[in-house]
């Protein structure tokens, strides 16, 4: 584990957002090593390799001099390290637009209120929805417009599990929903039938990475 001064980084490279309410804008990213959740989907099992000790300063200069519109710290499991806080602080400092993208395990709580941070909630089809951040719910009802939730859903019963999810827990026009198909696995199609049929306030969203380059590519 790291120092409050430094980060332990996969990568720092420059890519089109892809899953959230900036999906389309170019952005910098930081993908902070390690995760460990084991998740049946995951598309960067490559993070849990080791990454780069660096300090916070020098991940900020990298990930700032590409000056796009936005700036995300993903990972991994980027709130698994305590240096994930005051980079988001320094980059908060420099960028006015500034995001999170966590798998949904570990409360948000102590994240920079200016940042957006973009919180999964893991379905069944993933082996871990028991492990699911409940708390999170609640912080972000509190704090409207700083949050978003993403379910990336692989077939019709992790969508009826959706469903069922967010009116269970009174996320329906309390929270920004969004919701995505794995990709290759469920055809967005369906996915886009069943949200207009059933009326869900939720939005749609496409892995854009993922349709603009080979699924597997790295660093985009
Ligand atoms: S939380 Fe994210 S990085 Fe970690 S295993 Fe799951 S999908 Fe992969």
């Amino acid at each position: 584990m790291t120092m409050g001064t430094h980060i332990l980084v996969s990568e720092i490279f420059h890519s089109i957002q892809g899953e959230s309410s900036f999906a389309g804008w170019p952005c910098a990213f930081i993908r902070l090593a390690g995760c460990g959740h084991g998740c049946r989907h995951c598309d960067t099992a490559y993070a849990e390799e080791e990454g780069i000790l660096m300090p916070i300063e020098e991940a900020v200069r990298q990930a700032l001099s590409f000056g796009a519109p936005c700036v995300e710290v993903t990972g991994g499991e980027p709130l698994r390290q305590p240096g994930v806080y005051p980079l988001l602080k320094a980059l908060c400092d420099g960028s006015p637009h500034v995001l999170l993208e966590t798998g949904g395990f570990l409360p948000v709580d102590r994240v920079d209120p200016r940042v957006l941070s973009i919180i999964d909630i893991k379905p069944p089809s993933s082996g871990v929805a028991e492990d699911n951040c409940i708390e999170n719910i609640p912080i972000a009802q509190r704090t409207p417009g700083k949050f978003e939730f993403k379910f990336v859903l692989a077939s019709r019963a992790d969508y009826l599990w959706a469903k069922s999810f967010i009116t269970v827990h009174g996320m329906a026009g309390t929270c920004t929903i969004i919701f995505g198909a794995v990709f290759g696995e469920l055809d967005p199609r369906y996915l886009a039938e069943w949200i207009l049929e059933d009326r869900l306030p939720v939005r749609m969203q496409l892995q854009l990475h993922k349709y603009i380059w080979k699924p597997d590519t790295r660093g985009v």
